[in-house]
C-alpha cells in the first residue's frame, strides 16, 4: 500500500467563491461516509449507483474507504468538518493504464464546481501514477455529471451502451484543459473575493469612539465615505459609536454581514474569527498584529486562524495589515485606517507593507492618481497577491495593477498568472530587497552566479510585470498607463518652449533607448506656420519663450496626427503666473476627441498645481505630468518596453522528443539508485550519455585508467588529444593543472597522464578527449532556486565566466524567444556576431542547444546543479560542442509530481 498522499490535504475555492477542504480518503472516514450518504437524495443516489439504494452496507463502507492510493485512490472534500463531496478512482484490472471515475456530491453542494475541482486533483494523481485514461459511466438523465465532465477541458469520447453513456478521456495535460482551469480559477478567485470588495454590509469588530484609536479611525473612515451598505459597529464596552448603536458581538448583529473587519487584542482574534464564520461572515480583514510577523508563536496562533477561516469557507485579507479600499461608486468602502482617502480612478494597489501603504495613499492623493481598489495584504495568511491579482483581471473598474511587494508567496503561479494578466492589463511592480545579495551555497558556477535578485529579474521579466525601483517610479509609470495608449514604438515627439529642458528631455530619452526621429519636412513646415522664424521645428521642437497656449495647441496636435513619432513629451517653462494653467488647458484641448494611438506626457517645470487642469473627463483622457524630464522619458521608456513585451510572439517552449525523453530518463534512473539523499555528480560517461541523448554534441572522449589505456583511447580517437583528470576534488581541473590541451602521440599522451594525475589526491583515472580547435566558449548552466525552482543560465567567457559576470538567467522553462533574448543581452553578444578579427559563431545552433537544456530540465526533477562550461560555439552551420560538463542529481521524492500548491484553484 502506498503511503497516505498528504500532499493532497489542500484548500479549494469554488465557482460560486465558497471554500472546501479537500484531502485522501482515510479507513477511520467511515463515520463520515455513513452521514454522507445520508445526506445525499434519492436522485443522486441512483446516479451514483444506478439503482435505488437504502442505505450503505458495512462491507461498502469497508470498500469504500479502503483505498491504497495508488490504484484506488479518493478524495473527499469537507466543509465544517462534514463531508460534502467525494471522487475517486479504481484502475482497471485488465489495463493498468485506465481507471473508473465516479463522483458524488451532497445534493445542497451541487452546481458548485466541486466535482470539476476534485477531477482536475484527481486527474493530477493518476497521471503521476502512470494513468493515462479514465472512464466514467453516466446515466443519460444525469446531465450534471455530464457538463462537469465537459468543464473540465478534456478531449471526450462519449458511448450509449445498454442505456448508460460511457465517457472516456485521456489525462494527460492539454491546452484545453489547462485553459479551462485557468478560467475556472480566475472565476472562484474572483467570487471568492467578493464579499471583501464589494461587500453588501459591513461590521467593525472593535470599532472605538476613541478617534485616535486603531478601530476608531477604522470605523470613522468607513463613516466617512458613506459606505453604500449598512455598517455595523461591534463592541462589548460601548453601546453607541459616533451615533451608530453598537452590538456586543457580530452574531447579535441582527443582520447578514458580508464583511467584518477585525481590530481587537491578539488573544482574542481567533475566538472572534470563530464568531464571524458562525455568525456567516464570508470576509474578513484582521488588522490586528502578533502573528507570524513576530515569531513562531505568532506563527501558530497565524495557523490556527487560518483553519478557523478555511473550515467555514471564508476568506481573509492579514492579519497584520491596514485594510482595503474600493472607491466604485457603488461600494465607497473606505476599509482603512489611513487618513486620506484617495481620488476613484482605474489603477488597483496592492501593498505588501502597512506602512508604505499608507504613504502610498497620500502620494496618489496629492498626485491625483485615481485608485480602484487598494489592499494592505499584510502577512498573506489566506489571500495572497496572486488572488487579487487573479480578481483584478477582469475587474472592470482596474485598467492598471501595481504591486509593493517584499516577498512571493508562489513565485510559479505568479507568473503563470502575470504572463495572461500582463497582456491585457500592465502590472507594476516594486520589489524590495534588490539590493540583498541573496547568494547560496553553491558548487557550480552556474549556482554561484545565480542569486534570488537574478531570479526575480527573470520573474518579472518572463511574465511581462513592468518592474520600478521605487514608490514615485512605480506612479509615474502607472500614471502614463492609467490614462494614455501604450505607445506602438519608441520614436519621441517633443515639444518646448526652452531649449535647455528639450535638451535633457532628448538624453534622457536616448540614455533610455527611445529616439527622437527628425520630422518630415512638410510636417515641419506645417509646425513652422505658427512660428516665429527663431523657433525651431526640428525635434525637439523649441517654439521659444513666446510659445504660449495657440503655439503647443498648434504642434502638439499636428504631432500626433502625423504618424512620425509614437509619443510626444511636452515640456514648459512657466513665462507668465497664468502660463502655466493656460498651456495645459490647451494640451487639454488637444485630447478633446482624440483617440489615437500616440501617447501624450507633459512636464511642467514649476512647483504649482497644474494636474487639475490636466485631468480626463468624457471623451478626453488626462495627460500625465512630470516636474522633471527624466521621470517623464524613464516612465515613457518603461512603457514603450511593455508594449514590446505585449506585442512579442510568446513563444513555444524547449522540449525534447518522446523517444530522448525515454533514453533519458533510463540514464537517471539507472544512476539514481547509486546516488545518496544528498545527491551526488554523475559519472563522466553518464554525463556524456545524458547530454547526447538530449540532442546535444560532446566530443568523443573515452575513460582511462592507466597511461596504456590512455594511449590507447587517444589512438582510437585520432588527431590531437586533451586529457583531464577525473576527481571529486577538482571543481576546476584546469586551475590545478588538471588539463593539458593539443596533446598528440604516445609520448606525450604519458606526460600528460602522469602530470593531471599528479596535480590533485584523489585522481580517479583521466578523460581522453577529443581536441575541438577554435569557437567562442560560453557557459551553459542551470541550478535550483529554494522558491522559484530551475533557473538557466547563459553566458559568455569560457573559464572567465565569474570574472566578467556576464550572465542572463531565466526561470525554467524557457521559450524559443527566452533562448534567443539571453543570448542577445550579454554583452559579449557582439563576439558571436563576429567583432574584429573574431570569427562568427553558430547562434541559431546556441538557442537550439538552450532549448534542448531547458527540456531535458523538464524531464529531469532530479537535476540540481549542470554546468556545461565550456559550449564551444563553432562557425555557423557547424554547431556547438559540450566539451566540459559536470551534472549533479539528487532523488526528489515523487518528483514527476507537479507541486500542489501549484494547480490553479488551489488557495
Ligand atoms: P575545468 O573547467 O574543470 O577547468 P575544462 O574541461 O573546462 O576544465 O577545460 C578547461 C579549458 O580547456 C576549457 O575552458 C577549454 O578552453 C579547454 N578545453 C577543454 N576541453 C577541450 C576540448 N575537448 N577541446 C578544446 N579545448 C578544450
Ligand atoms: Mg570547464
Amino acid at each position: 500500500m502506498a503511503e497516505y498522499p498528504s500532499e493532497y490535504e489542500l484548500d479549494v475555492v469554488l465557482r460560486d467563491g465558497g471554500g472546501a477542504r479537500v484531502r485522501p480518503i482515510k479507513p477511520e472516514d467511515a463515520g463520515l461516509i455513513i452521514d454522507f450518504f445520508e445526506t445525499l437524495g434519492p436522485e443522486s443516489r441512483y446516479f451514483r449507483f444506478f439503482r435505488i439504494k437504502e442505505t450503505l452496507r458495512p462491507d461498502e463502507v469497508a470498500f469504500f474507504t479502503q483505498v491504497d492510493y495508488s490504484d484506488r485512490m479518493a478524495l473527499i472534500a469537507l466543509l465544517d468538518g462534514k463531508m460534502i463531496a467525494v471522487a475517486r478512482y479504481d484502475r482497471e484490472a485488465h489495463d493498468a493504464s485506465a481507471a473508473e471515475v465516479a463522483f458524488a456530491v451532497a445534493d445542497q453542494h451541487q452546481g458548485r464546481g466541486l466535482g470539476t475541482q476534485l477531477l482536475q486533483l484527481l486527474t493530477n494523481h493518476a497521471r503521476s501514477h502512470g494513468i493515462e485514461r479514465f472512464r466514467a459511466y453516466v446515466l443519460p438523465e444525469n446531465r450534471q455529471m455530464m457538463r462537469l465532465f465537459r468543464n473540465s477541458g478534456y478531449e471526450l469520447t462519449r458511448t450509449i451502451d445498454d442505456g448508460v453513456f460511457t465517457v472516456d478521456f485521456p489525462v494527460a495535460e492539454s491546452e484545453g484543459q489547462l485553459e479551462a482551469e485557468a478560467e475556472r480559477e480566475k472565476r472562484a478567485v474572483a467570487a471568492s473575493l467578493l464579499p471583501l470588495f464589494f461587500p453588501r454590509s459591513v461590521a467593525v469588530i472593535g470599532a472605538s469612539g476613541d478617534p485616535s484609536s486603531i478601530g476608531g479611525k477604522l470605523f470613522r473612515n468607513i463613516l466617512s465615505t458613506s459606505f453604500t451598505g449598512p455598517l455595523y459597529p461591534v463592541n462589548p464596552k460601548a453601546k453607541v459609536i459616533n451615533s451608530v448603536r453598537a452590538y456586543p458581538t457580530i452574531l447579535d448583529v441582527p443582520d447578514e454581514v458580508d464583511l467584518a473587519f477585525i481590530v481587537v487584542p491578539q488573544r482574542f482574534v481567533i475566538d472572534v474569527a470563530s464568531q464571524c464564520a458562525e455568525a456567516g461572515v464570508r470576509g474578513i480583514v484582521v488588522i490586528s498584529a502578533g502573528f507570524s510577523e513576530v515569531g513562531p508563536e505568532g506563527a501558530d496562533l497565524e495557523h490556527q486562524l487560518l483553519e478557523v477561516v478555511r473550515n467555514s469557507g471564508m476568506r481573509m485579507v492579514g492579519p497584520n495589515c491596514m485594510g482595503l479600499l474600493n472607491t466604485a461608486s457603488s461600494v465607497q468602502l473606505n476599509g482603512t485606517f489611513a487618513p486620506v482617502y484617495p481620488p476613484a480612478g482605474n489603477v488597483a494597489m496592492l501593498s505588501q507593507s502597512g506602512a508604505l501603504g499608507i504613504t502610498i495613499l497620500d502620494f496618489a492623493t496629492r498626485n491625483n492618481i485615481g485608485i480602484s481598489q487598494f489592499v494592505s495584504v499584510g502577512n498573506k495568511a489566506d489571500v495572497s497577491g496572486n488572488d487579487l491579482i487573479l480578481a483584478w483581471e477582469d475587474d472592470p473598474q482596474t485598467d492598471v495593477i501595481t504591486l509593493y511587494l517584499e516577498s512571493f508567496g508562489n513565485p510559479k503561479r505568479f507568473s503563470r498568472i502575470a504572463r495572461r494578466i500582463g497582456r491585457r492589463k500592465p502590472i507594476i511592480a516594486v520589489k524590495s530587497g534588490r539590493t540583498s545579495s541573496g547568494s547560496r551555497a553553491a558548487s557550480s558556477h552556474t549556482g554561484a552566479l545565480a542569486s534570488s535578485e537574478v531570479a526575480v529579474q527573470a520573474l518579472f521579466r518572463q511574465s511581462g510585470v513592468i518592474r520600478v525601483d521605487s514608490i514615485e517610479e512605480l506612479f509615474s509609470t502607472a500614471n502614463l498607463l492609467a490614462n494614455q495608449p501604450i505607445p506602438r514604438g519608441n520614436r519621441v515627439g517633443i515639444v518646448t518652449n526652452a531649449g535647455g529642458p528639450g535638451i535633457l528631455a532628448a538624453d534622457a530619452l536616448e540614455g533610455n533607448g527611445l529616439t527622437l526621429p527628425e520630422l518630415s519636412p512638410q510636417l515641419q513646415a506645417e509646425i513652422g506656420e505658427l512660428l516665429p522664424k527663431e523657433a525651431s521645428t526640428r525635434n525637439p521642437i523649441d517654439l521659444i519663450a513666446s510659445g504660449g497656449p495657440a503655439e503647443f495647441h498648434h504642434a502638439v496636435s499636428l504631432l500626433l496626427e502625423s504618424g512620425e513619432v509614437d509619443s510626444v513629451i511636452v515640456i514648459y517653462v512657466p513665462t507668465s503666473p497664468e502660463g502655466a494653467q493656460d498651456v495645459a488647458d490647451a494640451l487639454s484641448g488637444c485630447q478633446e476627441g482624440y483617440d489615437g494611438v500616440v501617447a501624450l506626457l507633459s512636464v511642467f517645470m514649476h512647483s504649482g498645481d497644474t494636474a487639475r487642469h490636466l485631468a480626463g473627463g468624457p471623451g478626453r483622457r488626462a495627460i500625465p505630468t512630470y516636474m522633471f524630464p527624466e521621470a517623464a522619458a524613464l516612465a515613457l521608456a518603461r512603457a514603450v518596453g511593455h508594449g514590446v513585451w505585449r506585442l512579442r510572439d510568446p513563444g513555444f517552449e524547449g522540449r525534447l522528443e518522446t523517444g530522448d525523453e525515454a533514453a533519458i530518463r533510463a540514464i537517471v534512473d539507472a544512476a539514481l539508485e547509486k546516488v545518496p539523499a544528498t545527491g551526488a555528480w554523475m559519472e563522466p560517461e553518464q554525463v556524456d550519455a545524458i547530454l547526447t541523448a538530449a540532442g546535444l554534441r560532446v566530443p568523443r572522449s573515452t575513460v582511462a585508467r592507466s597511461p596504456e589505456e590512455a594511449i590507447a583511447a587517444a589512438k582510437a580517437i585520432g588527431g590531437p588529444v586533451v586529457v583531464k583528470v577525473i576527481s571529486e576534488s577538482a571543481l576546476h581541473k584546469s586551475d590545478v593543472g588538471g588539463v593539458v590541451l593539443g596533446v598528440e602521440g604516445k609520448d606525450q599522451v604519458r606526460v600528460a597522464y602522469e602530470t593531471v594525475t599528479k596535480a590533485v589526491f584523489d585522481a580517479d583515472g583521466v578523460l581522453i578527449q577529443e581536441f575541438v580547435g577554435g569557437g567562442h566558449e560560453v557557459l551553459i548552466g542551470m541550478t535550483q532556486d529554494p522558491n522559484f525552482g530551475p533557473l538557466v543560465g547563459f553566458g559568455l567567457g569560457g573559464v572567465y565566466v565569474e570574472l566578467l559576470h556576464d550572465v542572463v538567467f531565466r526561470i525554467h522553462p524557457l521559450t524559443d524567444v527566452d533562448a534567443s533574448e539571453m543570448i542577445r543581452e550579454t554583452k559579449g553578444f557582439r563576439l558571436l556576431q563576429g567583432f574584429r578579427n573574431t570569427a562568427e559563431g553558430d547562434v541559431a545552433e546556441l538557442e537550439r542547444a538552450l532549448l534542448r537544456v531547458s527540456g531535458l530540465i523538464s524531464i529531469v526533477p532530479e537535476l540540481m546543479e549542470m554546468d556545461l562550461n565550456p559550449v564551444k560555439v563553432l562557425p555557423p552551420g557547424e554547431g556547438v560542442v559540450v566539451v566540459d560538463a559536470r551534472i549533479r542529481i539528487q532523488p526528489v521524492p515523487d518528483a514527476r509530481h507537479p507541486r500542489m500548491r501549484d494547480l490553479p484553484g488551489v488557495t
